[in-house]
């Protein structure tokens, strides 16, 4: 999911979060939805499908305010239905409250059946209304918006980056792993020093730039920030033991964003040039599996000495499309996203690079479809290792059976997607292509060494 935030009282706070949801349409497609606070009232709109298909003019104007959060969707906990769209709304003592939340709450289970214990009637499946919930009881217990956030949050393990808009402000809050991301920024020229300002809070660097908003920091892992008229205020709400999501930096999150001051375009190319000093072939052309694996693919070509080139079209208006392509279309697999090149492929040994392999079903098919074309030989490498483990912690990878790594060798699934060759990049590779402390990632879906725990019930639904 993508979580926003804008305080920002003189500017039009809907129409901002709108353009910083659109830059995290990557993270969420399912639902999108912003609540804004204008003078202590609430003003809400949310709805199933893409950013530009939920808002319009009209809706962003009803959505006046001084502040507001947004939330774009892709379900890892809970069906997709509209009640489970973000933010969730509720209401305490002390007003209304909007809750949007990225990654997932591993023992929600157990809380929810606190909660019913309780006499609350839950509305919807997701372990978001299970925070929020949590959240609104301990404000109705009498605690501030700050107490009460944190004493939500010390109930709740796994992964949580939060945004959440109060009649007195906005928190940022982040779980003490800090697995998924979340970073701050502010506007005008001059930094505001902590002082009354106006702040952007988003999952990714790339939603700050796109409403011309200065990257300021990340939020902490741990760390809770209170946004309001007297400016910010920081509280380190748990110790911080730091698990950042290394398939964010993979894959996940935009090329174009910066993840603890590490541009993840470079860190991506870094992956490719490491990866072609560990496997290289003898080829004719470097080709990237479009769009991911283009940075792995130009650092692969540059340590290489090949050329690179593009040999497949990506068709970038296909989306999650509800319309079935006919029995005879899906024959063509692939063709509708990827359409390959047959003047750049004919009679080349090519080196297809992707950044994962997490069922093999479309690499299979591109891999066809490129020797269709007429290249000669196919051979692959992958910029991450492989992916043998589900994630309990907010990406919504398959079950463990469903993953291809998880049940074959290498010699496996080079023989199932039909390649010459296929190499991944080491696990020690991955860690060392980053700048940051290589001991402060999690990589579970590589290793099956969790970060926290897992509740057996949960991993008896997903591990085999
Ligand atoms: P596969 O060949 O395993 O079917 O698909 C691999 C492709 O899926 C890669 O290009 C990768 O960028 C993409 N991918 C990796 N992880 C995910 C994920 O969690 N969800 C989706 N939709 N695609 C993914
Ligand atoms: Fe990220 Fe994988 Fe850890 Fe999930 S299991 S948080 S996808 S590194
Ligand atoms: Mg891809």
């Amino acid at each position: 999911c993508g979580v926003f935030a804008v305080f920002s009282p003189k500017d039009d706070v809907a129409t901002l979060t709108y353009f910083g949801l659109y830059a995290l349409q990557h993270r969420g497609q399912e639902s999108a939805g912003i609540a804004t606070f204008d003078h202590g009232s609430i003003n809400v709109h949310k709805d199933m499908g893409l950013v530009s298909q939920v808002f319009d003019e009209d809706v962003l104007q009803n959505l006046t305010g001084q502040w507001a959060i947004g939330h774009t969707r892709y379900s890892t906990t809970g069906s997709s239905r509209v009640a489970n769209a973000q933010p969730a709304i509720l209401s305490t003592r002390l007003g209304d409250m909007a809750l949007a939340h990225n990654g997932n709450v591993v023992n929600a289970g157990k809380l929810r059946e606190k909660l019913l214990k309780r006499e609350h009637t839950l509305l919807t499946t997701t372990d978001t209304e299970v925070l929020a919930l949590l959240m609104a009881d301990a404000v109705n217990d009498g605690k501030d918006w700050i107490a009460a956030a944190i004493d939500a949050c010390q109930q709740c393990e796994g992964a949580f980056s939060l945004t959440v808009a109060t009649p007195e402000g906005i928190l940022a809050i982040r779980d003490p792993n800090g697995i998924r991301p979340l970073v701050m920024g502010y506007f005008g020229d001059e930094h505001p020093h902590d002082g009354a300002g106006q702040y952007v809070v988003s999952s990714e660097t790339c939603g700050l730039d796109i409403v011309n908003a200065h990257y300021f920091r990340d939020v902490q892992p741990g760390e809770l920030v209170w946004i309001s008229e007297s400016g910010l205020k920081s509280v380190q709400w748990a110790e911080p033991e730091r698990r950042l999501c290394i398939f964010e930096m993979v894959y996940f999150a935009r090329p174009d964003s910066i993840y603890h001051g590490e541009s993840l375009y470079s860190y991506r190319k870094r992956l490719g040039n490491i990866l072609a000093e560990e496997s290289p072939a003898d080829v004719d052309l470097i080709m990237p599996v479009p769009d991911s694996g283009i940075p792995a693919a130009i650092g692969f070509a540059e340590t290489s000495g090949i050329p690179y080139a593009e040999g497949l079209i990506k068709n970038r208006y296909v989306g999650r499309t509800f319309i079935q392509p006919t029995q005879m279309m899906r024959e063509a697999g692939i063709r509708i996203k990827l359409n390959p090149l047959r003047d750049v492929l004919q009679g080349k040994r090519i080196l297809l690079v992707d950044d994962s392999i997490v069922r093999g079903t479309t690499s299979g098919k591109i891999v066809k479809a490129l020797r269709d074309a007429g290249a000669t030989e196919v051979h692959m490498r992958i910029s991450s290792p492989p992916v043998t483990h589900p994630c309990f912690y907010g990406i919504d990878t398959d079950s463990q059976d469903q993953l291809i790594a998880a049940t074959k060798s290498v010699k496996e699934i080079e023989a199932k997607i039909t390649v010459d060759s296929l190499a991944y990049l080491s696990w020690q590779g991955m860690l060392n292509a980053t700048q940051q402390d290589t001991g402060t990632f999690c990589s579970a879906c590589f290793t099956g060494d969790y970060p926290v725990a897992i509740p057996e019930m949960f991993k008896r639904s997903k591990l085999m």
